[in-house]
């Protein structure tokens, strides 16, 4: 989709730090990390929100969640474990407008998953 960054950066038209990347996800690094290891997972089909999710996009968001068991086992993070996040629409803040799941570790990790 035009104008949506994320495309861009699967495109190739917006450079960025490659993690991994399958037919049908990539993975990078977020450009302003939260932690020592933070991760973006996004499918390369543009989906807003998660909230548009069809019946059709069950396995690719399965296969989102062991792609970043991959991803955790490559980076060897695997053991020390992390977290995923998923922001959706105007309460949790969501910026950018292609479905992303935020992986975070590298350290322990707040006991609040809000504040
Ligand atoms: P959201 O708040 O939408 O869940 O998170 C969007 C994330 O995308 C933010 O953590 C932000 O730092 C990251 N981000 C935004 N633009 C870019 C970019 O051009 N490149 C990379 N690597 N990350 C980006
Ligand atoms: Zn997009």
């Amino acid at each position: 989709m035009e104008d949506c960054v994320f495309c861009k950066i699967i495109k190739g038209e917006i450079p960025t730090e490659k993690v991994y990347e399958t037919e049908e996800i990539l993975a990078f690094k977020d450009i302003h990390p939260a932690a020592p290891i933070h991760i973006l997972v996004v499918p390369k089909k543009h989906i807003s929100m998660l909230t548009d999710l069809k019946p059709e996009d069950e396995a690719l968001i399965g296969k989102i969640y062991t792609t970043i068991n991959k991803i955790a086992e490559q980076e060897g993070f695997k053991k020390q474990g992390y977290r995923v996040i998923a922001n959706c629409g105007k309460d949790s803040g969501q910026e950018v407008m292609h479905i992303h799941f935020h992986v975070l570790g590298g350290k322990k990790l707040g006991d609040k998953i809000v504040d």
